[in-house]
């Protein structure tokens, strides 16, 4: 096999510098480069023949209804779905999780009933499910992990009980790049009550091509289109057709409806039961070109090559005196977290970016994490497919600079 060079030429925003200095975009996790197809390809949608999908009678809105559609339908083979009907449009995995919440959690939740989460949430999958506590007085339980980021699947087992009906869990973790067993976890869950529900989510695990929803055992799958290399304000839900269809919409408007009466109304099958008002086309066409662009690079190809700046980038940094990574699980992605003794993340932080190295610092939107770490935030270096060892090189400069300033 060859090497894979990153196609940083591909990236508009790469050839900009970053406070006068190249960039090294480090911060991909938080939101990922767009690469010229998507940019282009949304231009052009947006240039016309441009029309609102679904209603329009005429040539311009059916073909933007059918670009829409094969969208749709992108995605599903992306991401291994059995069919496009699967695949609800949603603004990001944020707004995928608190459909999930608000309709089926909504439906089949009351007081005392369990819901599993794990220490290392994204707040999107934790407080939605507060929101559901308060309403509705169910019971939140976490599984903990070890201090390598490692999931204590014994726990996990522990914890599960007749009254447990739904299992949220992130694919991979924002904050330390574990990757979770999801699918051991869905046949835990499945194995102790069929009917048990299991929510992932994959906002983090579908950019590093391990989402198959075909084979995880899941019954939803989340995530957002800005991180995979597409646009803002698209994401999707996936959800297993017969799960989808017994949940009841969210919100009402058109285009899910079938038939409004003012005594009442009878609403669509999904996807567009859950899709009121008018989608972000556009978008959805850019999604589903950086899934092209991804497929044609190969996601193989772009793991591996992740795989290899992640060992270069722990083997530099674990040179750096002083530096603690967080997050050390075996198999992890392309997302390290450090501190520096007696530094504070966000003045490390500042002078990185003076330095062009574009990381991320703070709580991660993983705050009981935080406590759980027993930090108050860490500096995050995410890799992308454009990544490279000069980006790795430029970081660790940037770090002992910071620390010869901040010292
Ligand atoms: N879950 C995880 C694991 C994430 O990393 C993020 C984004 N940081 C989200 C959920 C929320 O994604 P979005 O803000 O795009 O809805």
């Amino acid at each position: 096999m060859t090497a894979f060079a990153p196609p940083v030429a591909d990236f508009p925003a790469l050839a900009l510098p970053l406070h006068g200095r190249r960039v090294a975009f480090l911060d991909s996790a938080a939101s990922a480069q767009k690469p010229q197809a998507v940019i282009d390809a949304m231009a052009q949608a947006l240039a016309g023949p441009y029309a609102n999908i679904h209603r329009g009678l005429y040539g311009w809105s059916e073909d933007l209804t059918a670009r829409f559609e094969v969208a749709r339908a992108r995605v599903a083979r992306f991401i291994g779905a059995a069919n496009a009907d699967e695949v609800v449009f949603t603004r990001g995995a944020t707004e995928a999780i608190n459909l999930v919440a608000q309709s089926w959690g909504r439906a089949n939740l009351s007081e005392g009933d369990e819901v599993v989460l794990t220490i290392m949430e994204h707040h999107a999958n934790i407080v939605p499910w507060q929101l559901l506590q308060a309403e509705r007085g169910i019971v939140i339980k976490v599984v903990p992990m070890d201090d390598r980021g490692v999931l204590d699947l014994g726990a996990f087992k522990g914890c599960l009980t007749h009254r447990t009906k739904l299992v949220a869990v992130t694919h991979i973790s924002n904050a330390l790049g574990t990757v979770n067993p999801v699918a051991e976890i869905a046949a835990i869950a499945k194995d102790f009550y069929p009917d048990m529900r299991i929510l992932v989510d994959g906002a983090q695990g579908v950019v590093h091509g391990v989402a198959d929803v075909g084979t995880l055992g899941a019954d939803w799958y989340v995530f957002s289109g800005h991180k995979l290399y597409g646009p803002t304000g698209i994401g999707v839900l996936w959800g297993r057709a017969e799960v989808l269809a017994d949940m009841p919409p969210w919100q009402g408007g058109g285009d899910m409806i079938e038939v409004v009466d003012l005594d009442g109304t009878t609403f669509k099958p999904p996807p567009a039961r859950f899709e009121a008002g008018t989608p972000a086309i556009a978008e959805a066409i850019g999604l589903a070109t950086a899934m092209d662009y991804l497929d044609a690079l190969g996601a193989d190809a772009i793991a591996q090559h992740e795989r290899d700046l992640l060992l270069y980038a722990a083997q530099r940094l674990g040179h750096v005196e002083g530096l603690t990574l967080h997050g050390t699980a075996p198999g992890k992605a392309g997302i390290v977290s450090f501190t520096l003794d007696g530094l504070h993340h966000a003045d490390v932080a500042t002078l990185l970016a003076q330095c062009g190295v574009a990381v991320r610092a703070g709580h991660h939107c993983c705050m009981p994490l935080m406590r759980r770490l027993g930090v108050p935030g860490t500096i995050r270096a995410s890799l992308g497919l454009y990544s490279t060892r000069e980006d790795i090189d430029q970081l660790v400069q940037g770090l002992y600079k910071a620390k010869e300033m901040l010292t």
